[in-house]
């Protein structure tokens, strides 16, 4: 089969190389009273994440990208809505799936990270004929995290490189593979989230489609709650999901400390305005646009 490998060389540094180079002249000034070394490692911290995204997106230009509006009839811009009688109804019938279910999360990060990139992989070349491989590395700490507190996960669009904040247990398949889709090129948020979704929801591996099914059910009860945080609460302890999934459901969203309270409100907009720049409807995606997606494509 015809195959496109991305080197995706940053993930495998040590450290995230985005950090040291913010962090590098901080630290020098700071351990040695000088500036010169730092500047030293700043410049070939930069230039071996220059060079990475370069080779990145040199290879990735042979790569060819699924067509959403064509192969499942909706995309960003083509979705049909769903009522909120839809989504109850979703809620309760992966409700119904999920309990008998259960599996907890047991596999360690670095080969559940493996597995969900075989299956991503897999499914992508089912649909495009071409199997887009890409690095499983994924790192557990970046700077990022400052900037984006209430985030889960994150992808440098540029070098591929991956960070998962914390344990979400049952969900991480589906926030690892939504991570590795940004990385295989898929920048769209909700093309991530419904790939990500498929590749899961149809691989046949119980932990893989439980998170698929997760965070699907998830979406619809962030949708219903209407973003307010203690109704969203409300609705998990509603469902009629068994005990271990509604403590993960939430956990998964817990109260936002002072500080993300703080920065949310700084970077909501400013994220809401990058997404339109490029081409999304805004954070809705994630949730909204995602069910929206997956329940009305072909
Ligand atoms: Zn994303």
């Amino acid at each position: 089969m015809d195959e496109v490998r991305i080197p995706n060389q940053a993930t495998y540094s040590p450290v995230a190389l985005t950090d040291v180079f913010v962090l590098a002249p901080l630290a020098s000034r700071v351990l040695l009273g000088a500036t010169l070394p730092g500047r030293v490692l700043q410049a070939v911290a930069f230039g071996a994440y220059a060079g990475s995204a370069l080779a990145d997106w040199i290879s990735r230009r042979d790569a060819r990208p699924i067509d959403f509006e064509k192969t499942f009839g909706a995309d960003v811009d083509n979705l049909t809505s769903m009522t909120d009688d839809e989504r109850e109804a979703e809620v309760k019938e992966f409700v119904a799936q999920l309990n008998p279910n259960y599996e907890p999360m047991t596999m360690d990060r670095e080969e559940l990270a493996e597995l969900v990139n075989e299956h991503l992989t897999d499914h992508i070349a089912s649909i495009t004929g071409q199997r887009v491989e890409t690095s499983s590395q994924i790192r557990s700490f970046s700077i990022t995290k400052v900037i984006f507190p209430f985030a889960l996960g994150a992808c440098d669009m540029l070098t591929g490189d991956v960070t998962i904040f914390r344990d979400t247990g049952v969900f991480e398949p589906h926030i690892i593979a939504h991570e590795f889709c940004h990385r295989k090129g898929y920048m769209k948020e909700l093309q991530a989230q419904a790939l990500a979704y498929m590749a899961l929801a149809e691989s046949e591996e119980n932990i893989l489609v439980q998170a698929a099914l997760c965070e699907r059910v998830h979406r619809n009860l962030r949708v219903l709650a209407d973003a307010d945080l203690d109704r969203y609460h409300e609705l998990v302890d509603e469902s009629g999901l068994r005990e271990e999934l509604v403590e993960a459901f939430h956990a998964i969203r817990p109260p936002p400390s002072a500080y993300e309270r703080g920065v949310w409100t700084i970077m909501k907009p400013i994220f809401e305005e990058r997404m339109r720049m490029t081409g999304q409807n805004g954070i809705s995606d994630y949730d909204v646009g995602f069910t929206d997606f997956i329940h009305s494509k072909k």
